[in-house]
């Protein structure tokens, strides 16, 4: 059990909940639980399962202990909680927790109160809490809500979100607290730059409503912004017709420059409504390391394919994918040809799915479920996720890619990488990526034991040391840990206002800690 002397003193009252604590310790402070909203004290959980469970996230390398878990019926809990938490004359910290989907520990707090955001979607109807409601052109989403759940609800009516995340089991505010990015990114935007508008509650417990129109300012800070000034309650999210199918394309290379060449061709042709363009672009490496994932190609290729990796050591991958349905369904292989024309992928490794889009979307629980059963799913994924300047890129596959994870005797696991349009950004808000016009996202999904875990952790440190010092002006997305000035310069121009948002907006500082930005 946690040691709650060092706990903050307006929250030791907490523990005496539903949790065993000296109760001379709650009368001797001299502001108490007791004045809190019923609300509030109804909604804290002690259990211990429910401390476990928000304690760790899908990283399992950061470990923070909680204070209590608060499963808030409405939105004006959460308002309640954090009003409570201002009144006090040392404020504990808030933390909301989507789905913990992160992996160093942003969705927790060591000493404060962890806003299980879950709870809200179970009494939705009469609640405030949005649910999820399909409008024409926009559906309503509560910030709690996940991403396959909306995919699920829109297409009852035959619409669609336009860009996602590969992963959909990750909650509308955890995503858009970073930007949400995959491979309709290129062409539509990430998910912030799909948003309309938020009701937010901020780091004041204000139920405040904005958009670009109306409070931009902490529209803007929300977007991108670490969950550092205010809990989204809802967001109101674009829609576009839904197709029915996809045409799911890989084609190898063994040369990066080629390869890149033909990404940042594919993602040049980008206009929403522009008929010619792919609908989606991402691409990953092979290396010649075990395990070598080949489930994605028929049987009968990946002979071939292994000795392809065995000579090249890396192949690089385009992933490609171009929607349709019944109307279009007639000229989609036409409209294949004429994208993949010119591509100068290595002859005859080109392969080709056809599936639902739905199935396409959702790919990646396929594989999480696969991982589960072989117990590869709840252990530590010590990830790096970061933007490289699209000038530099050939740099980073040099020092990077062939410099040392091809080098070292650790496998890398998953490596994607793909370039992105800087133009389909919204500058005025928190996200932050490089200052070039093309800059890609480099993905290094490892998955891994204890007993490895540290290497990889020296490699992600190896790294971000090499661009340092081979001046690679990199940004990291869902940036790890980092020191006072290190997130200065993360923030770069960006930092000022970012700061005076929060001053702003959460002025003790008090909400997603786990962030570890202003504490
Ligand atoms: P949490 O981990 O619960 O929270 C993340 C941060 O947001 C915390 O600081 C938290 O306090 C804050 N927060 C949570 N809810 C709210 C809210 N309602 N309002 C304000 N702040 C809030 N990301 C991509 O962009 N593209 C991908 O393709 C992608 N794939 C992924 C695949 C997997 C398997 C996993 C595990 C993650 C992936 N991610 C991807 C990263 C993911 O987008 C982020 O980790 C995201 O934060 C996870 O959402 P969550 O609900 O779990 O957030």
């Amino acid at each position: 059990m946690a040691n709650y002397f060092i706990f903050p003193k307006t929250l030791i009252i907490l523990l005496c909940l539903n949790s065993v604590v000296h109760p001379i310790e709650a009368l001797s402070q001299p502001w108490s639980l007791l004045d809190a909203p019923k609300e509030i004290l109804q909604n804290l959980i002690r259990d211990p399962l429910s401390l476990s469970l928000a304690s760790t996230d899908f990283g399992h390398i950061i470990h923070q202990n909680p204070v209590a878990i608060f499963a808030p019926s409405s939105t004006k809990d959460i308002s309640k909680l954090i009003k409570f938490s201002n009144s006090l004359p040392i404020p504990f910290t808030i933390a909301a927790r989507g789905q913990g989907h992160s992996v160093n520990g942003q969705s927790m707090t060591n000493d404060g109160v962890v806003v299980n955001m879950t709870e809200l979607n179970k009494g939705f109807g009469n609640n405030g809490s949005s649910g999820i409601v399909v409008f024409d052109n926009f559906v309503d989403v509560g910030g709690e809500q996940i991403w396959i759940d909306v995919l699920h609800a829109t297409l009852e009516k035959g619409l669609t979100p336009l860009t996602w995340t590969d992963y959909l089991y990750l909650s509308v505010g955890g995503t858009l607290s970073n930007a949400g990015i995959s491979g309709q990114t290129s062409r539509f935007g990430p998910q912030i730059s799909n948003v309309l508008e938020l009701d937010v509650v901020t780091g004041k417990g204000n139920l405040v409503t904005c958009s670009t129109k109306k409070n931009s300012e902490l529209f803007n800070g929300v977007l991108g912004g670490l969950g550092q000034f205010g809990i989204i309650t809802r967001a109101r999210i674009a829609l576009g017709p839904a197709p029915k199918r996809v045409k799911w394309l890989r084609l190898f290379y063994n040369d990066f420059s080629t390869f890149s060449g033909d990404q940042e061709h594919l993602i040049s042709v980008n206009g929403i409504n522009e008929t010619n363009a792919p609908n989606y672009v991402e691409g990953m490496l092979l290396l010649n390391q075990p395990p070598l994932d080949l489930s994605f190609y028929p049987q009968i290729d990946q002979p071939r394919i292994t000795s392809l990796v065995t000579q090249f050591g890396i192949i690089y991958i385009i992933e490609l994918v171009k929607y349709y349905d019944d109307n279009s369904k007639d000229h989609i292989d036409q409209e294949i040809e004429n994208l993949v024309q010119g591509l100068k992928f290595i002859p005859t490794f080109i392969f080709e799915k056809d599936t639902s889009y739905e199935e396409f979307l959702n790919r990646v629980h396929f594989d999480e479920l696969a991982l589960r059963t072989q117990g590869l799913w709840d252990i530590p994924h010590p990830w790096l996720n970061i933007f490289v300047p699209g000038s530099r890129i050939s740099d980073f596959d040099e020092g990077v890619f062939k410099g040392i994870i091809l080098k070292q005797n650790i496998t890398a696991g998953l490596v994607i990488v793909y370039p992105l349009n800087r133009t389909k950004w919204d500058d005025n808000m928190s996200a932050v990526t490089p200052n070039e016009e093309i800059f890609y996202i480099v993905s290094l999904l490892r998955t891994t034991g204890f007993d490895k875990l540290e290497a990889f952790q020296a490699q992600n440190q190896q790294i971000l040391q090499f661009c340092k010092d081979v001046g690679i002006g990199i940004k990291q997305y869902l940036p790890l840990n980092k020191s006072h000035e290190e997130w200065v310069e993360h923030f770069g121009l960006k930092w000022e206002t970012f700061e005076k948002t929060k001053a702003q907006f959460d002025p003790n500082k008090i909400l997603s800690p786990g962030q570890t930005i202003f504490n």
